[in-house]
């Protein structure tokens, strides 16, 4: 029989918001030990929270970017638990009634048919994150400075069928919290961190197999050799006729294993209820508006307008797409402009090689971007050759002084008048006889030999195909 895995992933993101979810702690990394902690995120009997606002428009903001329906009411609820990293002993969260609900995601996977698979959302919702224990020799420390801060689940439906897609998705979701300005989604910093639930079925089958857990992973290639090893795991299991149960499993990095951690509890024993000290949420119409208009264009979005609006290849678009400061140099000189696909040469290729060789960054280049424009310019209606325009880019690179003004101090314009270089080619026949009788008599390669003593007599600004075709029509006469 034919197996396949059935994957579905909890996503944990920390919001970037300034001060945490329930009080006004800095929201921030690397702070010594409990040094940003108050009675509030400490749990002290008799505070009180409020709920952080801009972490509620972040959370809006996810769901309207994952096409996600938004509830007109919402509300928190008590997870209760103990940790010793959680100074409560509950978990805000957002149970049945969560912000954000019923949306999908759309990302780029090569073995998905056309390119693009689709991973539908059960939810986003809002959640407190929890200190982080420290285990020393001799003792254990508690830090509560990640107490409180607020955190994203983001939870997929079962719609991951591989590592590879599991990886793919990942890497989609968090480019478009990081776009967004939702998240840094700094994996180092433990900003996302990620619960992943598979199981194996029969090929075909509607129903689901028994979900295997492997909790709080923190990085993606981790996610992605955990279920390398527990996808074989559990289909040599299934094929030995070995019956798979629910459980929680731990992955070993170092070993390289997964390994069972405890049989999962069921929701019920978390005994939720609303949380008494917390408002329900319930947006309006206005609200949500001013959170719609912080909708940004989102990578995907972004790659398909540029190939369509601009006619670029996949791979510039792909290039514009992943440096936004490249892309908005690029738009601000392709803009209306004939051939778009010269001015993404220049941005892609020249300009980059250019702030490399010289340590400097896009911000402090000398030159605006229409001057690349004007630049194409002078190339595409034959004034300057595409080897000048590499000279005029450097100089222009270097002084910031408009192409056209260049051209014009050196004198560099590409003679493409006519009679001029019908002029230099009737010298050069002249003083050729040989190989203008060799054209003459069927040698055509011998033009070659007298459009480069045209372009040696015009000190190489004579626009080179016209000396071809004044030689041409000489040489016939
Ligand atoms: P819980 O509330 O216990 O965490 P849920 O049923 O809400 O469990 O599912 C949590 C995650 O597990 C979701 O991402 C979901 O898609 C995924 N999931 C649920 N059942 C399965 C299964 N049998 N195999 C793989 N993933 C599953
Ligand atoms: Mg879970
Ligand atoms: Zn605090």
């Amino acid at each position: 029989m034919e197996y396949e895995a059935v994957i579905g992933l909890e996503t944990h993101v920390q919001l970037k918001t300034k001060s945490k979810m329930w009080c006004g702690c800095p929201n921030e990394f690397g702070a010594p030990p409990n040094t940003n902690v108050c009675p509030i995120c400490l749990g002290m009997p008799g505070v009180l929270p409020v709920a952080n606002e801009e972490a509620l428009r972040l959370t809006v903001l996810t769901g309207y970017l994952l096409n996600c329906e938004i509830p007109r009411f919402a509300k928190f609820d008590r997870k209760n638990y103990f940790y010793p990293d959680s100074a409560k002993n509950y978990q805000v969260t957002q149970y049945d009634r969560p912000s954000t609900a019923n949306g999908w995601l759309d990302f780029e996977f090569e073995a998905a048919p056309e390119g693009v698979a689709r991973v539908r959302i059960t939810r986003a919702h809002l959640e407190e994150d929890v200190g982080k224990n420290n285990h020393f020799d001799r003792h254990s420390g508690v830090d509560f400075n990640r107490g409180g801060v607020p955190l994203l689940e983001i939870v997929s439906e079962p719609d991951l069928r591989s590592s590879d897609m599991a990886y793919a998705y990942l890497r989609a979701l968090t480019d478009i919290l990081s776009r967004a300005g939702i998240s840094d989604c700094d994996l180092e910093k433990g900003m996302v961190r990620c619960d992943v639930n598979v199981s194996v079925r029969p090929k075909g089958s509607n129903t689901l197999g028994a979900k295997i857990e492997i909790k709080n992973m923190n990085s993606f290639s981790g996610v992605r050799r955990a279920l390398d090893y527990e996808i074989p795991r559990q289909l040599d299991a299934v094929r030995r006729g070995e019956v798979l149960r629910q459980e929680t499993r731990r992955w070993d990095d170092v070993a390289g294993i997964t390994e069972p951690m405890r049989s999962k509890e069921d929701a019920h024993d978390y005994r939720y209820f609303p949380e008494p000290d917390l408002m329900p949420f319930e947006p309006t119409e206005a609200w949500l508006e001013e959170v719609r208009a912080r909708i940004p264009e989102l990578p995907r979005q972004r790659k398909l307008r540029l190939i369509k609006d601009f006619e670029l290849p996949e791979g510039d678009a792909q290039v514009l797409t992943d440096n936004l400061a490249l892309g908005h140099f690029f738009e601000a000189a392709a803009a209306g402009y004939r051939n778009p696909k010269a001015i993404a040469n220049w941005v892609i290729n020249n300009l980059p090689a250019k702030l490399t060789e010289t340590s400097t960054t896009l911000e402090s280049v000398k030159f605006p971007a229409e001057f690349l424009r004007e630049l194409a310019d002078l190339v595409d209606s034959g004034k300057i050759s595409s080897k000048m325009a590499q000279d005029v880019f450097s100089e222009m690179f270097v002084s910031g002084v408009r192409p056209s003004a260049i051209v014009e101090q050196k004198g560099l314009a590409q003679v493409s008048d006519t009679g001029a270089i019908e002029k230099l080619a009737a010298e050069v026949i002249a003083a050729n006889p040989g190989p203008a009788g060799d054209y003459r008599a069927g040698k055509v390669a011998a033009l070659n030999f007298l459009k480069g003593q045209v372009m040696k007599l015009s000190k190489s600004k004579a626009n080179p195909a016209l000396a071809g075709e004044v030689l041409e029509r000489l040489l016939k006469d």
